[in-house]
């Protein structure tokens, strides 16, 4: 499977941190591509299921789902489930992969920041 960036990933940092913006840093795309091709190993068709294509990149940020609590309503800033985007370059097929198992942040980062808010 080969992995491309987003399309202004070069301006990127290479700081360990998410930036100002939110956007992964170089090194937390680079962890998504290691995770990836690791589990790569292990059989797993890396080809698009709609096109085909090996070529895929990594959205620039993590994405998660809307979290319904009791009664199937929305769980606003509750408990969610971060996600890194895989797009498939020719298709746009998108694959996502939960960013806390894949090591791209740690369990309670994501709390620590909703904490920062207020
Ligand atoms: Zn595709």
């Amino acid at each position: 499977m080969k992995i491309k960036t987003g399309l202004d990933y070069t301006s990127l940092s290479g700081t360990p941190m998410p930036d100002a913006t939110g956007k992964l840093t170089e090194e937390e795309k680079n962890r998504v591509g290691a995770w990836v091709k690791e589990k790569g190993k292990a059989g797993v068709n890396p080809n698009c299921p709609v096109c085909g294509s090996p070529d895929w990149f990594i959205a620039d940020h993590l994405v998660q789902p809307m979290t319904l609590g009791a009664n199937r309503s929305l769980l606003l800033g509750g408990i969610g489930y971060p996600q890194v985007m895989l797009v498939s370059l020719p298709c746009g097929y998108t694959r996502l992969l939960n960013a806390v198992l894949m090591g791209v942040i740690v369990e309670g980062e994501q709390k620590k920041e909703e904490e920062k808010k207020g």
